[in-house]
């Protein structure tokens, strides 16, 4: 077969997976970004240890996508949690599974890798242009703004990896959105997930608490009930607990108006028995006093209970023995998209085929967050990047090759 060119649009993980297969095709493989470097959002997320996969059995891992477990199927198996920590490996970046059965790298950060992978693409024959913004399709190709002015490319098929929309100061502004939606590609509305919420704090707790973390509890919502922590923010809640059950509090909010996550402040504990622990506490003692000796609760928990707990609380042991079960705390809106470690939204997988083409572009394939899919954090936002990447690469490589 003839050499092709191909762009690929996007340098971030889904991009450069991208890049990866289509270098072993042999044909010219150009990758544009807008930023001065690539995968910036890649490195920022090796700044809290980079959780590049999962080690949960593979058939439940294959769940974690929600309604589009189906359309992801393919390309998670065709590049699993394994495979990645096998790839990591042959790049010199061994991992380690955390108590959690998150996978991390032993070094805890993405530099080294991201390293080591753009040194081998480029050893690979493939071209790299950063400051190359993307502003729209020419005719045989497309237009991008560069420090040089406007610049027009040409090339034999598209992979667009261009990201989602949170931290769009790391260059994932879905700014493609509109010039997507010009060409009739339909793109779902971008929502935040794995996201903070605001809550309407007192102005005297916010100040004494906000940063404070609250370890070993539960939270339960629609989406079910999970331990872990989060921490108390100037604004509202953040943190793991409060990202797994972002999506389904963002939704009740814009269904129902209103949300409210469920705290158990003391997992261990049963009701009836932190019911009687509480009512042998004399009554006569402050409320501090026997939240800490009838329910070994005090700082920010204690506090956490004063800022939402009722009257009935502080009067009856019983009443508050079933609020340190279930503290309701309500949430007023997500944090803005910019804050999220992810988005929802995206191309809708309506638009595209089972090879990630675009079905009214023929010749243009997307991947990566760019595509209407969300996870909870864990690992899975990455390894689905990493996966649909190369599908789409193979797809371009199918493609190419019956023109
Ligand atoms: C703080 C933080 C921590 C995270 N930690 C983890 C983690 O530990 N584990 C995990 O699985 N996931 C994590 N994530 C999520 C993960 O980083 C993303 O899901 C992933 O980077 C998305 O990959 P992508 O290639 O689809 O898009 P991106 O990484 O967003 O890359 C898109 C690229 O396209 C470029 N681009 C955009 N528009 C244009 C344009 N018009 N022209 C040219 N180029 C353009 C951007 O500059 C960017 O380089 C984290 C995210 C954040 C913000």
């Amino acid at each position: 077969m003839k050499q092709k060119t191909i762009a690929i649009i996007g340098g971030g993980p889904a991009g450069l997976s991208a890049a990866e297969v289509l270098s072993a095709s042999g044909h010219a493989v150009c990758v544009y970004d807008a930023m001065p470097t690539f995968a910036r959002k890649f490195l920022l997320a090796g700044k809290s240890g980079l959780n590049i996969t999962h080690s949960e059995d593979y058939q439940h891992f294959a769940t974690r996508f929600g309604k589009a477990n189906p359309r992801l199927r393919a390309a998670l198996d065709a590049f699993t949690p394994t495979d990645i920590r096998a790839w990591a490996a042959d790049l010199g970046t061994e991992t380690f599974v955390g108590s959690s059965g998150r996978v991390f790298p032993n070094v805890m950060k993405a530099s080294p890798l991201l390293r080591a992978w753009l040194a081998r693409l480029e050893a690979h024959g493939v071209s790299f242009f950063t400051r190359h913004r993307w502003i729209g399709f020419a005719d045989d190709g497309h237009v991008f703004e560069t420090p040089d002015g406007r610049k027009t490319v040409a090339c034999d098929a598209t992979l667009l990896a261009l990201g989602g929309a949170s931290y769009p100061r790391l260059g994932s502004d879905a700014g493609w959105a509109p010039l997507l939606s010009e060409r009739g590609i339909e793109t779902a509305p971008f929502q935040p997930a794995n996201c903070g919420f605001d809550v309407a704090w007192s102005d005297l707790f916010r100040d004494r608490f906000a940063g404070e973390p609250l370890k070993s509890v539960t939270a339960t919502s629609s989406a079910g009930t999970f331990p872990g922590e989060f921490v108390i923010s100037k604004h509202g809640i953040e943190g793991s607990l409060v990202y797994a059950h972002s999506a389904a509090l963002r939704d009740d909010l814009l269904q129902h108006g209103s949300a409210v996550l469920e705290i158990d402040l003391a997992p261990g504990r049963a009701l009836d028995r932190l019911s009687r622990d509480l009512a042998r506490q004399d009554a006569k003692k402050s409320f501090s006093n026997r939240l800490r000796k009838g329910a070994g609760l005090d700082g920010v928990k204690a506090a956490l209970l004063r800022e939402l707990g009722s009257e009935a609380d502080r009067n009856d042991p019983h009443e508050l023995a079933a609020t340190i079960k279930s503290l309701p705390i309500p949430l007023l809106r997500p944090r803005p998209i910019a804050e999220a470690i992810s988005s929802a939204g995206g191309i809708a997988f309506s638009e595209i085929g089972e090879t990630y083409m675009l079905k009214h572009l023929p010749g243009t394939f997307a991947a990566g967050e760019m595509l209407d899919w969300e996870a909870p954090t864990g690992g899975y936002l990455l390894t689905a990047c990493f996966a649909t990447g190369r599908a789409a690469a193979k797809g371009v490589e199918g493609w190419l090759s019956r023109r």
